[in-house]
């Protein structure tokens, strides 16, 4: 059941996009995991968030 369609964490809108287009949040599957989904996708929301830059950047 893989859907095109990503929820955003932060407003709730739907989206295609990884990335809220309305408040720039990162935006995945509707149902995420129920194990630490913050700390799972916290890395992967960051690294989105820097445009697909190297995830070892530190500053
Ligand atoms: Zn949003």
């Amino acid at each position: 059941m893989r859907s095109l369609m990503h929820k955003c964490r932060a407003c709730g809108r739907y989206t295609l996009a990884d990335v809220c287009l309305a408040c720039g949040a990162a935006a995945g599957n509707p149902m995420p995991p129920r194990y630490s989904p913050e700390d799972r996708y916290g890395a992967y929301r960051r690294k989105l968030k820097r445009g697909g830059a190297s995830p070892w950047k530190t500053s």
